[in-house]
């Protein structure tokens, strides 16, 4: 199992960095962990429901005014070269754009929307959230950023606010049309909880999971488990799913996939033809399975959370068709391994992460038997639910 660098040991790590950085100790910082979906995959862009869980991975950011007029920013980030970078404070007049290297679009862009006047600073960024894995690194240094930016100017933002602000600079400056769950986790996770987002409404409602408790045989947790692989793409998948999604909505006369259930599906299966019925039976499915795991939780009824994973598995192999054969690997091999309720595979797909529900106490073991059977190696990670990013006094 991944032994995770604990947060003080973390914020520890950043502030030494900064201080071999920049000759003088940091003055204010920020943490913001990474997520995974439990359930609700390939649901936001449909209006739909999204089920993410923040989880003990963090970026953290340390620093200070410099008295200048420039910004100074240094990640420890295995990113594109250089990992330092400095710029002239932005003005109305001489606002951020985006540019080289890639990893600072994501800080520029929530500088951008956060003000546009900020006096120079200098800044840090450790993270132990892992890049591209699927656990959202993106939002998490956005949201570190955003909440470094508030403890420096002491001006603060509504949880909802910050993380539209964040999503806005990944759209703006990153060039990614990523949903809204993964900034809205980082800002508002709270701990062993899970967030229910309705993607439509903004709405969230916390769901406390009983995992972490100290009763252990009766505990669970998030096993989640890094296939370690990432498919090359061709760029058209999730351009063309999306498409599909939107195509089932016109013929089924409903704004989004949301609106739409099987029984519609069904009778207008000729005229959707196959692979946008499949896509359209994912998506109304998916949703409903949603609603389905915060009910399960509520009513403590894990057997049925796991099947319900599982289940979600199976439509997004199966209908949506975004898996690939190491995370069904995965898969397989926790469905015949005792303690796990039920898995499947989290992200966008074709790599990426599997999530599983399980006995905390069996945990160990279920880990050493993915080690033993999968094919490649696999990263294993045991997460309860942790809280949003906050300032940390350092
Ligand atoms: P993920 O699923 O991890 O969010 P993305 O491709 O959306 O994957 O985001 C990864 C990118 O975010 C990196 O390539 C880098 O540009 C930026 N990033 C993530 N973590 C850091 C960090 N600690 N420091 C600097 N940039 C980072
Ligand atoms: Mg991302």
């Amino acid at each position: 199992m991944e032994v995770v660098e604990s947060l003080p040991d973390l914020v520890l790590k950043c502030k030494n960095a900064f201080a071999k950085e920049f000759g003088c100790d940091p003055i204010v910082g920020a943490k913001a962990p990474g997520r995974v979906n439990i359930i609700g995959e390939h649901t936001d862009y449909n209006d739909g429901y999204v089920f993410p869980m923040a989880i003990p991975l963090y970026s953290v950011m340390v620093g200070r005014y410099n008295g200048t007029s420039k910004i100074r920013i240094a990640t420890s980030a295995e990113v594109d070269n250089p990992k330092r970078v400095e710029f002239d404070t932005p003005s109305k007049e001489n606002p951020l754009t985006q540019g080289e290297p890639k990893w600072a679009n994501y800080v520029k862009g929530v500088l951008h929307h956060f003000s546009h006047d900020i006096s120079g600073f200098d800044a840090f960024i450790i993270s132990n959230v892992p890049l591209g894995g699927g656990l959202s690194s993106s939002a998490s240094v956005e949201v570190v950023t955003c909440t470094f930016l508030e403890a420096l100017t002491g001006k603060s933002l509504l949880l909802a606010d910050k993380a539209l602000l964040c999503q806005k600079a990944e759209h703006t400056f990153a060039n990614m049309p990523c949903g809204i769950m993964d900034q809205f986790i980082s800002c508002m996770g709270k701990a062993n909880s899970a967030l229910l987002i309705d993607c439509r409404s903004l709405e969230t409602k916390t769901v406390t999971l009983e995992g972490g408790k100290s009763d252990v045989d009766d505990s669970v947790a998030f096993l989640v488990v890094n296939s370690n692989v990432k498919h090359q793409l061709s760029g058209s998948e999730y351009p063309q799913r999306r498409g599909d999604c939107f195509k089932a909505a016109e013929l089924l006369g409903v704004k989004s996939l949301r609106d739409a259930n099987m029984t519609a599906l069904r009778d207008k299966r000729d005229e959707l033809g196959e692979r946008v019925y499949k896509r359209g039976l994912h998506v109304v499915s998916e949703i409903e399975r949603c609603t389905k795991a915060v009910k399960a939780i509520e009513e403590r009824q894990l057997e049925e959370l796991g099947r319900l994973m599982y289940q979600s598995h199976v439509s997004l192999r199966d209908l949506y068709e975004v898996s690939c054969p190491e995370l069904d690997e995965l898969v397989d091999i926790t469905m015949i391994t005792p303690g796990v309720y039920g898995s499947r595979m989290t992200g966008g797909g074709f790599g990426g992460c599997i999530v599983a529900l399980v006995k905390a106490s069996q945990a160990p073991k279920i880990v050493e038997e993915i080690h033993k059977n999968y094919s490649k190696k696999a990263t294993c990670y045991v997460f309860n639910g942790v809280d949003g990013a906050s300032q940390i006094q350092l």
